[in-house]
């Protein structure tokens, strides 16, 4: 029997980091990888391109918990209720967190901004979704649909708390979906994990965030740390405090561990430490599936650090303030109105405070114009508030990524012989530069929307 071929289709997240979502057609099944949420985009923009789905699907495979690659299961099960999602245990408990937290931050923006798409499913459909999930291991091969022979396995993909790489083996043709990944350690999460058999595998789907990126690849994760250390210093020693925007899955947990690392060493001064509500229900899972963290990570207990509070009431935002401390509040974009932005327009106008950033911020976010920002420029922090003079110089940027450099990223590719390498989630110059530079003598693409590929197996 000739072999039955094998399709390729993105719904998103290629040309750009938006809604990562492609479907794998293979052996009879429709496995769709990844269903997320855009997360510049606001109502029915932000879902992935459903219309290009070739057919219903099987299985959708949720790679980790971050809402690019997990926002729209929910609403993506209501309109194809036969499909099965699956997730590992730590992926499945974070899915409930962070899609009920969506389910709160659409409510609130249909009532601020009048977004009448949202939201875009109901808290019942994520209690849904949760109950249909099924959590499966790392490293435990399952099969799809009974008699079908096509199997999957996920492995680690170090990145955050629960992420998994995707291996998909037909009988004539083996898929290895990257997803995000994270080649080194980080303080609490263990380095991806190369697949099993390599020279098995026909197509490798890798992502190429750092892509255009060259920095990235100088970076030294303990020169970083030390850096940053030294500018908790210098800003507590003249008393004043440092607010640390972070995303609320990964880095919150990440840069809370290293604060309190530091701060046993000697490295910084003692003061108290405080994480916003989202990060700190996550970290209650990281404390939980403390196995699957590094071999001997250890994770400062929860209840260490305090909690910020309803800053939007004027009393608690001045008690946190009144004394030298260390905050990690989300949104690490600094989003307006969330924690991380409400508490900034308060310390922007002290000089003695300082506001360190740990991640990609969008050019369109109020985080950028933080960044970027000078003494004398006004910014407004809140929809609808006033414009707030930026009065503090210490505004910093720090490079903890959970995203492999691109050095990296042609690692990972040179190690696994695939006959085709499918570039995604990067935007326009990195796969520019994955084209141009990775995988060569190999099969590449780098797809649109929509477009559907046939992927032949190795002869
Ligand atoms: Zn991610
Ligand atoms: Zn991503």
């Amino acid at each position: 029997m000739p072999p039955s071929p094998v399709h390729f289709t993105s719904l998103g997240s290629v040309g750009e980091v938006g809604a990562s979502a492609h479907v794998v057609q293979m052996h009879g099944l429709t496995i769709l990888l990844d269903c997320g949420m855009h997360p510049k985009h606001e109502g029915r923009q932000a879902l992935p391109d459903f219309t290009h789905l070739p057919a219903p699907p099987d299985a959708i495979i949720v790679t980790h918990g971050h809402v690019d690659h997990c926002g729209t299961l929910p609403y993506l099960l209501r309109q194809y209720p036969g499909a099965i999602p699956y997730a590992t245990p730590a992926t499945v408990r974070i899915l409930d967190r962070m899609l009920n937290n969506s389910v709160t931050v659409m409510e609130r923006l249909r009532l601020e901004q009048g977004i009448e798409d949202y939201p875009l499913y109901t808290r019942e459909d994520v209690a849904r979704a949760m109950r249909r999930i099924y959590a499966i291991d790392y490293h435990r091969p399952f099969g799809l649909r009974p008699q079908n022979p096509v199997r999957v396995t996920l492995t680690p993909a170090g990145h955050v708390l629960g992420a998994a790489s995707v291996r998909i083996a037909g009988p004539d043709h083996t898929v290895f979906y990257t997803a995000d990944i994270c080649t080194s350690e980080q303080e609490l999460l263990g380095a991806y994990e190369p697949p099993e058999n390599p020279a098995a595998i026909d197509t490798l789907i890798v992502e190429s965030t750092y892509g255009a990126n060259p920095e990235a690849d100088t970076l030294d994760y303990n020169q970083e740390i030390k850096k940053f250390g030294d500018g908790l210093r210098e800003v507590l020693r003249r008393d004043g405090s440092v607010l640390v925007p972070a995303f609320a899955l990964g880095r919150t947990q990440e840069v809370l561990n290293i604060v309190t690392r530091l701060q046993s060493q000697g490295r910084v001064p003692v003061v108290p430490v405080y994480a916003s509500g989202l990060g700190r229900a996550i970290y209650e899972i990281y404390m939980r599936f403390e196995h699957d963290l590094k071999p001997r990570a250890e994770i400062t207990p929860l209840h260490e650090f305090r909690s910020v509070g309803d800053v939007w009431d004027p009393a608690v935002l001045h008690r946190l303030l009144a004394e030298p401390c260390i905050i990690v509040a989300t949104s690490g974009m600094m989003i307006e109105n969330t924690p991380s932005a409400v508490i900034a327009e308060e310390m922007v106008t002290e000089r003695k405070h300082g506001i360190f950033f740990v991640g990609y911020c969008d050019p369109e976010t109020l985080g950028h114009k933080v960044k970027h920002a000078v003494p004398g420029d006004e910014l407004i922090f809140r929809t609808g508030g006033r414009p707030v003079r930026v009065r503090n110089e210490t505004i910093r940027w720090y490079h903890f990524s959970a995203h492999a450099h691109r050095a990296a990223l042609c690692g990972v590719i040179d190690s696994i012989p695939s006959r085709n390498v499918i570039f995604v989630h990067g935007d326009a110059p990195a796969l520019e530069w994955m084209m141009e530079n990775a995988g060569n003598g190999r099969t590449k693409f780098a797809p649109r929307i929509g477009e559907r590929i046939a992927l032949e197996a190795k002869s």
